[in-house]
């Protein structure tokens, strides 16, 4: 029994997690800092989505929520950039492993094992932005966290998600390509079903009331081993920024 099913209880205010998904990062937790490792394409990405980030809702002395935080690549590295973040997720070594690496770095940043859900009941309007990245294809219902995360922020704040499309090609994509050929991920770390279209994810924003403000593809582009913003290309991996009405 691992780390997260031995606690039922303290996940209980999450009805919204899939403990197998949970289990999966956790038995991998122990690497995510390693830049070689499962955790190479989200290393490679981050100071793409970073950069992204930080150029429309600038990080210097914002309070920052990162929902699905994992092992903190994003967290410390928004931190480092001068904001006071909270990292929270429902798997507790990846979080564990993040505390430990900020004690080692120095980073500026909190963990908390508290689901977006009890959260946002309980720090409602919190933070002045709220970045939930890669996480969204690995819970129940997204539009739950979706709903959280527009709680957590204030009105006027930023939010931003990313995810990965659901057709032909990201099945070949993130699945066979990233899992099967070049062993980039572990196998089943992603399952087709649960990707989400960006018509879906814009309808969902929509009725948790965010306005979308940008939208970008993430690339990889296999021989060069490059990753890249893409303006129009969200064929596979993508990322929302959208706005809280204020
Ligand atoms: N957002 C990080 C990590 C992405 S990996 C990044 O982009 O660098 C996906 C993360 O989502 C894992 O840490 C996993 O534990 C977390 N997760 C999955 N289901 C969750 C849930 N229901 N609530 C909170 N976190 C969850």
């Amino acid at each position: 029994m691992n780390a997260d099913t031995a606690h039922p209880d303290r996940a209980a205010p999450a009805a919204n997690a899939d403990p197998a998904e949970l289990a999966k990062f956790s038995a991998l937790a122990s690497r995510w800092w390693d830049p070689e490792s499962e955790f190479k394409p989200l290393h490679r990405i981050n100071p793409l989505r970073l950069d992204w980030i930080d150029r429309l809702a600038p990080l210097r002395g914002r309070r920052v929520v990162d929902v699905g935080c994992g092992g903190g690549i994003l967290a410390e590295s928004m931190a480092g950039r001068g904001a006071e973040v909270l990292g929270i997720d429902l798997a507790e070594r990846p979080l564990k492993v993040a505390e430990l690496h900020a004690l080692e770095s120095g980073a500026a940043v909190r963990y908390r094992h508290v689901s977006a859900e009890a959260l946002a009941a309980e720090e409602p309007e919190g933070f002045d932005t709220v970045t939930c990245m890669e996480m969204l294809e690995h819970v129940p219902d997204p539009e739950s966290t979706i709903r959280a995360c527009a709680q957590l922020a204030k009105p006027g704040g930023w939010l931003f998600f990313s995810t990965i499309n659901r057709n032909p090609k990201s099945f070949l994509f993130a699945i066979v390509g990233a899992e099967y050929v070049l062993r980039l991920l572990p196998r089943g770390t992603h399952e087709y079903g649960k990707f989400i279209r960006p018509s879906e994810l814009a309808g969902a924003l929509r009725r948790c009331g965010l306005e979308t403000v940008e939208m970008t593809g993430l690339t990889y582009n296999p021989i060069t081993q490059v990753y890249s913003l893409h303006q129009t290309d969200v064929s596979v991996n993508y990322a929302v920024a959208v706005r809280k009405p204020g």
